[in-house]
C-alpha cells in the first residue's frame, strides 16, 4: 500500500529528493500538482510524472464518490468511550477513530486527564468501549503520570501493569523534536496496527515558547498548521483516534491586542477535525462544549475529573 512519496512507482532516492527539495513532499501535495511543474521540478519525463500524479491521487482515494460510498465509509469509524455518558453523547458515541479531536481550554481544565482516560479505554474491549488497542502518547509539558494509569486502569477492572505496558511515551523537548516524532510515527504504527490512539498533550506548547511575539505568528502557524495536518493523516491512513490538546486563556480579552493569544476555539480552525472546549465549572466539575464537529449539534455537557478518572 502506498504511505508517503517514496512508495510510489519510479520514485528512487534521486527523485525523491529532488520532490523533497521543490515541496512535493507530501502524497497531497504531488496529487494536486500540475504534470508540467512536477516534471520540471523533479526532472523527470511528463508522463512519468503524469502516472506519479495519478498514484498519488488513487492513494488518497481522491475521486467522485457516491454518498452510499461515503455513508459506508463513515459506517467503520470507531469510537473510544472517555467513561462520561454525558460526554461520550457529546462527541456522539465517544472518541472517533479516523479524525483529529482537539480539546482546548485553560490551565487545569481537565484536557492531561481526559487524555490519560482514553489512553486507558482504548485498550478496553470493544464491548465495553474501547477498541482493544495500544496508546503513543506525546508528552510536551511533562504532565503524563502512570499514578493516574494506574488508577484508571484498575477502576475498570484492567490490570495496571498490562494497560502501562500498552501506552507507549515519549517527552517531545522542542517543536523540531515534536515534528520528528510524528514524522517517524508511522513507521512504528505500521509496525504495530493494535495502536490505536496517539495523543499529543499539548500540540501547541513548544510553538507558543519558540514563536512568541506577532513577528513570528505567521511562521509559527505554518509550521503548526503542517504537523496538524500529519496528523490527521495518520488517522485517515491508519484508522486511528489522534487527540490533541490546546491550552488557551480563560479570558482572551483580558489579553486583547495579542495575537499570538489564543483565542478559545479559533486556534486550530484550518485543520479538520472535532473541536470540544473543557472549561472549569465547581469543585471537580467540568464543561465540555462541542464547538466544531461536521455531524454533531454543538451543546454543553457537564463531566467529573474523579480519583478514579473521568465520571459522569
Ligand atoms: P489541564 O491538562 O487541562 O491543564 P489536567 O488534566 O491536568 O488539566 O487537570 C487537572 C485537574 O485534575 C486538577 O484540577 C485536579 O483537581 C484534577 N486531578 C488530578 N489528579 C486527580 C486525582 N488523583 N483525583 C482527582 N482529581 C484529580
Ligand atoms: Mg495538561
Amino acid at each position: 500500500r502506498i504511505k508517503t512519496v517514496k512508495d510510489l512507482a519510479g520514485v528512487g532516492q534521486a527523485v525523491l529528493s529532488k520532490l523533497t527539495e521543490a515541496g512535493y513532499s507530501s502524497l497531497e501535495a504531488i496529487a494536486v500538482a500540475s504534470p508540467q511543474d512536477l516534471s520540471t521540478a523533479a526532472g523527470i519525463p511528463l508522463t512519468t510524472a503524469q502516472r506519479i500524479i495519478k498514484e498519488a491521487r488513487d492513494a488518497l482515494d481522491i475521486r467522485f464518490k457516491t454518498a452510499l460510498e461515503i455513508e459506508q465509509e463513515r459506517a467503520s469509524v470507531k469510537k473510544i468511550t472517555t467513561s462520561s455518558q454525558a460526554l461520550d453523547g457529546l462527541l456522539g458515541g465517544g472518541i472517533e477513530t479516523r479524525t483529529m479531536t482537539e480539546l482546548f481550554g485553560e490551565f487545569g481544565s481537565g484536557k492531561t486527564q481526559i487524555c490519560h482516560q482514553i489512553s486507558v479505554n482504548v485498550q478496553l474491549p470493544p464491548e465495553k468501549g474501547g477498541l482493544a488497542g495500544k496508546a503513543l502518547y506525546i508528552d510536551t509539558e511533562g504532565t503524563f503520570r502512570t499514578e493516574r494509569i494506574r488508577a484508571m486502569a484498575s477502576a475498570l477492572g484492567l490490570d495496571p501493569k498490562e494497560a502501562l505496558s500498552n501506552i507507549m511515551s515519549i517527552r517531545a523537548i522542542n517543536t523540531d523534536h515534536q515534528i520528528a516524532i510524528v514524522e517517524e510515527l508511522q513507521d512504528l504504527i505500521a509496525k504495530d496496527d493494535r495502536i490505536k490512539l496517539v495523543v499529543v498533550d499539548s500540540v501547541t506548547s513548544h510553538f507558543r515558547a519558540e514563536y512568541s511575539g506577532r513577528e513570528n505568528l505567521a511562521a509559527r502557524q505554518q509550521k503548526l498548521n503542517r504537523h496538524l495536518h500529519q496528523l490527521v493523516r495518520l488517522a485517515e491512513i491508519y484508522d486511528l483516534a489522534v487527540v490533541v490538546t490546546n491550552q488557551v486563556m480563560a479570558r482572551p480579552d483580558m489579553f486583547y491586542g495579542d495575537p499570538t493569544v489564543a483565542v478559545g476555539g479559533h486556534t486550530l480552525y484550518h485543520v479538520p477535525g472535532i473541536r470540544v472546549q473543557i472549561k472549569k465549572s465547581r469543585g471537580n466539575r467540568r464543561i465540555a462544549r462541542m464547538v466544531d464537529a461536521p455531524h454533531l449539534p454543538e451543546g454543553e455537557v457537564v463531566f467529573s475529573i474523579t480519583n478514579v478518572g473521568i465520571r459522569d
